[in-house]
C-alpha cells in the first residue's frame, strides 16, 4: 500500500488565531484533499514569555468553528521537552554546539564595530566560538549561556551534499544561509528550530505547508535533519495574507482575529470563499472594524 502523506498545522498559542492563519489552514487543507493527506495538529507553545496555555482552546474552538479538521491527538510541545534535550545532547556528544555567553547588547555592540558586514543570515559575530574549554566550563558555571551551533564544522561533518524539495525545485543548503544559530535559548534551554525538527520527525510529517517567512529557516532545518539522522520532508512555502500594499498583517489588530470576525457575524463559509478567491490579499486597511468587515462581506 502506499504510504499516506502528512502534514500539519503548527500555531503558537500567542493570542486569538487571525485570518492569516485561516488562510494558512486553507492552503494545508487544499494540499491535504488532493492528496488523501493526514492533517496533524500541534501547539508550538515552548516559549513561555511569548505563549499562554489559556490561548490553545479557543484556538481550537475557531478552528473547529472553521471547520478544520485534524486528524489525531494534538501534540503540545510543551509536554516533550525532554526529547528537545535529547536531541541537544546528541548534538553536543558531535561537539557541534558551543556555549554562547553573550547577551544581545553585547552582540550589537560586536556587530556596530565590525568593518564589514557579515555573510550569514544569522549575523552572529562569533565572539564565543573560541572560547577555551576551560575559559568555558569556568564561565558556565556561573554565568547563562545559550548553545549556538557551529555550522561551519556541522556543514564539515554532513559530508553529502543537503538538498531539500520545494515545489519540485531542488534547492541545497549553503552555509551562508545559516550562521551560528542558537539552538537551545539561556531562557528555556531549546528553540523552535530544535523543537520544529524534532516533532516533524517523530508525528511522521512527509510535506511541511507553511508560511514563506519560515522559508529561510529551512537550510537549518535541513542541516540539524542530516546531523539527527532524521528525513527531510517535501516544504511547500505559500506567500503569508497580506494587505493590498503588500504589508503583513499585525496580530495585534483585533478585527482580523477569527474569533471577531465570527462574532461580528462573518460565517466560516463566507469567510473561507473569500480567502479561496483573494489571491492572498487581504482587501481591507488596517482601520476596518470587524462589523465594517462583516457589512461588506456581505455576510
Ligand atoms: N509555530 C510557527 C508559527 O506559528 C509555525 C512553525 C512551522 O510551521 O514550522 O509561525
Amino acid at each position: 500500500m502506499p504510504q499516506q502523506y502528512r502534514t500539519r498545522f503548527a500555531p503558537s498559542p500567542t493570542g486569538f488565531l487571525h485570518v492569516g492563519h485561516a488562510y494558512a489552514v486553507i492552503q494545508i487543507e487544499q494540499w491535504a484533499t488532493e492528496r488523501d493527506a493526514k492533517v496533524l495538529l500541534r501547539i508550538e507553545d515552548i516559549d513561555p514569555t511569548r505563549c499562554r496555555p489559556q490561548w490553545i482552546e479557543p484556538i481550537q474552538q475557531d478552528l473547529q468553528y472553521f471547520g478544520f479538521a485534524w486528524d489525531s491527538e494534538v501534540r503540545q510541545q510543551s509536554q516533550y521537552l525532554d526529547h528537545y534535550q535529547q536531541a541537544l545532547q546528541h548534538l553536543r556528544d558531535l561537539d557541534v554546539l558551543y556555549p554562547c555567553f553573550c547577551t544581545r547588547r553585547d552582540i550589537q555592540k560586536s556587530l556596530q564595530n565590525q568593518s564589514k558586514p557579515s555573510q550569514f543570515f544569522d549575523a552572529y559575530p562569533q565572539t564565543c566560538k573560541h572560547l577555551r574549554t576551560q575559559e568555558q566550563q569556568k564561565r558556565m558555571a556561573y554565568e547563562p549561556f545559550a548553545w549556538r551551533l557551529d555550522c561551519e564544522k556541522a556543514m564539515r561533518m554532513v559530508q553529502q551534499p543537503m538538498i531539500w524539495s520545494e515545489q519540485g525545485e531542488t534547492h541545497t543548503v549553503h552555509i551562508q544561509d545559516m550562521g551560528d544559530v542558537v539552538l537551545a535559548r539561556k531562557d528555556i534551554g531549546t528553540s523552535y528550530h530544535i523543537a520544529v525538527v524534532v516533532d516533524d520527525a517523530l508525528q511522521g510529517v512527509t510535506h511541511i505547508i507553511r508560511g514563506d517567512d519560515l522559508f529561510s529557516s529551512t537550510p537549518i532545518h535541513v542541516l540539524l535533519q542530516h546531523l539527527l539522522g532524521l528525513p527531510t520532508p517535501i516544504y511547500h512555502h505559500h506567500p503569508l495574507l497580506c494587505h493590498l500594499d503588500g504589508e503583513r498583517l499585525a496580530k495585534s489588530q483585533q478585527s482580523i482575529h477569527l474569533r471577531h470576525l465570527f462574532e461580528a457575524g462573518i460565517s466560516s463559509q463566507y469567510l473561507r470563499d473569500y480567502l479561496d478567491h483573494c489571491d492572498g490579499v487581504w482587501g481591507f486597511p488596517s482601520h476596518t472594524s470587524a462589523i465594517d468587515i462583516a457589512h461588506q462581506l456581505g455576510s
